[in-house]
């Protein structure tokens, strides 16, 4: 049997809250068909079928704190198992601290993967509070919108699937638990940029502009 092509290597997308790099990621992977692996995602899935990992995970995630590292890297090696050789991941929302990072590496260099670029999605502070304030989720496929950035074509109908979309503030998008998210970010995800900077593995995408174009600009930086 051939061997599968050794991968172009992992993308991993980072950024604060509201910059739409789960959009965006979720849209190239699809585009691409790489798989897109976003923790955020998986803790929701574990808390909406109310497991024990959801539910531990929900009294970090309800107050805005990171989940405990070795809770979140325990799911991703577990998600990480299953995929198939050869498929790039996009990872999103991961890692989000520096033991995060070189976690992720070792667990990598045991699939006989490794990161090729990093991407960080820059947005103005005031522009991502006005963001997280106005998501809308399809009731069917679950893409995202930002009602504020980017609406679905026809008001209250799924681009994708033509399904219901609804307003959807998360629970955690409420404004005292943003401002714990954001100070997470500045304390914990910052040292991550710096630690891939270091390594050459960074780039930087402006995340403000249509839809359209922050996706054209982070293919670009994908594919530099
Ligand atoms: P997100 O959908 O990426 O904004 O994640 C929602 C919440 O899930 C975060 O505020 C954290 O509580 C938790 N979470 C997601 N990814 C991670 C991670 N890599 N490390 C720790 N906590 C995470």
């Amino acid at each position: 049997m051939p061997t599968p092509a050794r991968p172009e290597g992992e993308l991993i997308f980072i950024g604060p809250p509201g910059v739409g790099k789960g959009t965006q990621a979720r849209l190239l992977a699809d585009r691409h068909g790489w798989l897109h692996l976003a923790t955020g995602d998986l803790f929701r899935e574990h808390v909406g079928l109310g497991t024990e990992l959801g539910k531990l995970a929900e009294t970090y995630m309800s107050k805005g704190l990171y989940v405990p590292d070795e809770i979140t890297v325990g799911m991703v090696r577990s998600r990480l198992s299953e995929i198939d050789a050869g498929r790039r991941v996009i990872f999103d929302g991961f890692p989000r601290t520096v033991a995060q990072a070189g976690a992720l590496d070792a667990l990598l260099e045991t699939l006989d993967r490794h990161v090729a670029r990093v991407v960080l999605i820059e947005v103005p502070r005031d522009e991502l509070l006005r963001r997280v304030g106005a998501r809308a989720t399809c009731t069917n496929c679950q893409t995202v919108y930002s009602l504020a950035v980017q609406p679905p074509k026809v008001n209250g109908v799924c681009d994708r699937c033509g399904s219901t979309v609804v307003a959807t503030a998360r629970a955690d998008d409420a404004p005292e638990v943003v401002r714990r998210r954001l100070e997470e970010y500045d304390a914990q995800t910052k040292p991550v940029v710096e630690h891939y900077s270091g390594r050459g593995l960074l780039s930087r995408v402006d995340g403000v502009g249509r839809m359209e174009e922050v996706t054209e600009r982070l293919f670009k930086a994908i594919a530099a």
